[in-house]
């Protein structure tokens, strides 16, 4: 059974803050509090560099098959207790349960991945040119790692980043999203019944991140930075991380366009975008922001996808058959809101949706947007909510570049049966991850990352564990 814990999980002890300070968090379906957890500061921040730092040296000596093990076992944990955690989840981001189940079995993989990643880490033995030297390269651990995850995949983002630091042998100090601290702290219980050592994972929960992300970053003690959330904040990291030299990984926002064009399957593309559109609300950095359909077929497209939409259930995601939570706070269902009546100001006709329904609760409709004007501000912001703007084009080459006007470049999404303009797009859009003929490209087995403002680094895939080790070259005379 699940124990909801609720307090700081500083060298394997779960302990209040030192200040005593709690923050309340709060079901976005209802608006009612669920729980108050630790508000840590400044001083309970140092104590979990503290611990992570000197864990550091025993946790980096143990074997690839002990830390291997840990990862299995918590799998396996995460898994069995998918229910418990899939309702936290639920209560305090508001995604319907079934996505929720969903997400935990993702989450889970990350685990399954990097245990048998943990096993693999290889090296290189060769000779210089001369033949008078042999050159061993060996990979280390990075060293203590800040971890910082957002909100919208709050199982999926910790696994994500712990996974790799554990199979690479790093300690971690770890801040969950202040919306979203539960199921964080759920995982710790998990990885510390699964084995994992005192000291390895501390975690800070808090409501005013600076402080306390700021001291792991001044500390001198952390040598890497393992960031998911927005680009504003992402830079700000940036900033601190160049005062310590550290290693950063970084995956910021998107903007990512979804593009249909003329001879793409009308069905299957519609089937791409209710997942790359409406999977977790819009709430995620891999959500379709910009469709492009090719202005023959924009009618049909438009036509069966506000179908699709209209029909979607909306409600509380913890009652059976609801198919679309609350948007996870009133500031986030806002920002929606004021996009679209921007867009309608501008021109755009609304199709389905595009009215904020009464409380309680932070619920956006489904909305389809058609006659958006490039110039609109949803065309250049994440939207992170369920609005799709359909955008006509007829020139592919006018196309392709307004799908690159934006400083975002994570994910596109691409639908045609002509092999030809499948690749030549695909290479065209500045992107990290293009999804040919599907709405869903993450996976714990591929590389997730952006270009441009998109962010740094890879997580998941055989590069995955690379960002959590060094490289170490030993010089040996022959
Ligand atoms: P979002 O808009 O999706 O909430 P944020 O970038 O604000 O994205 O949040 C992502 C993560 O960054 C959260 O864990 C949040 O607490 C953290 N965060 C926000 N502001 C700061 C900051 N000044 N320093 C460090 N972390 C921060």
């Amino acid at each position: 059974m699940t124990t909801l814990h609720t307090d700081l999980f500083i060298d394997g002890t779960w302990s209040p803050a030192a200040s005593g300070a709690r923050f309340a968090v709060e079901n976005p379906a209802t608006g009612v509090q669920i729980a108050t957890v630790a508000n840590g500061d400044a001083h309970d921040a140092q104590r979990a560099i503290d611990t992570a730092a000197a864990t550091q040296p025993s946790w980096a000596a143990t074997a690839p098959r002990f830390r291997s093990e840990i990862l299995y076992r918590a799998h396996r944990l995460i898994l069995d207790r998918a229910d418990d955690l899939a309702r936290i989840m639920t209560t305090e981001m508001g995604k319907p349960l079934a996505e929720a189940a969903g997400e935990v079995a993702y989450a889970a993989e990350f685990f399954r991945w990097f245990a048998e990643e943990a096993v693999r880490i290889g090296g290189d033995h060769t000779t210089t040119g001369d033949g008078a030297s042999r050159i061993l390269v060996t990979k280390e651990p990075v060293g203590p790692c800040v971890l910082i995850t957002p909100w919208n995949f709050p199982l999926a983002m910790g696994t994500r980043k712990i996974g790799p630091a554990v199979a690479a042998g790093c300690t971690m100090v770890f801040k969950p999203a202040e919306l979203t601290p539960l199921t964080a702290l759920a995982l710790a219980d998990i990885l510390a019944e699964a084995g994992l050592p005192p000291g390895v994972l501390n975690i800070v929960t808090t409501d005013t991140p600076g402080p306390v992300v700021s001291t792991w970053m001044d500390s001198g003690l952390a040598r890497k930075i393992s960031f998911t959330g927005s680009t504003e904040v992402g830079k700000l990291l940036l900033r601190q991380a160049a005062e310590n030299v550290m290693r950063s990984s970084m995956e910021l926002g998107g903007n990512a366009p979804f593009i249909v064009c003329a001879d793409a399957d009308i069905t299957g593309a519609v089937d791409g975008l209710m997942v790359a559109k409406m999977r977790n609300m819009g709430e995620a950095c891999t959500a379709a922001n910009r469709v492009f359909v090719h202005r023959s077929v924009i009618d049909e497209f438009g036509a069966a996808l506000t179908e699709r939409m209209s029909a979607l259930v909306v409600g509380d995601g913890s009652t059976q058959g609801t198919q679309v939570g609350p948007l996870v706070e009133a500031k986030a269902r806002d920002k929606v809101q004021q996009l679209v009546t921007d867009a309608v100001a501008g021109g755009a006709t609304v199709l389905c949706g595009g009215a904020t329904p009464d409380g309680p609760g932070y619920f956006y409709p489904p909305t389809v947007l058609t006659g958006v004007r490039p110039d609109a501000a949803l065309m250049h912001t994440e939207i992170f909510g369920p609005v799709a703007p359909l955008i006509p084009f007829d020139d592919e080459d006018e196309m392709v570049t307004l799908a690159n006007d934006t400083p975002w470049g994570l994910v596109g999404y691409l639908y045609t049966r002509d092999i030809d303009r499948a690749l030549r797009l695909s290479a065209a859009i500045e992107v990290g991850m293009v999804g040919l003929n599907t709405g869903l490209v993450s996976n714990p087995a591929a590389p997730f990352g952006g270009v441009k403002q998109s962010g740094l680094g890879r997580e998941g895939g055989r590069v995955g564990i690379e960002e959590f080790l060094e490289t170490k070259y030993l010089s040996i005379p022959r």
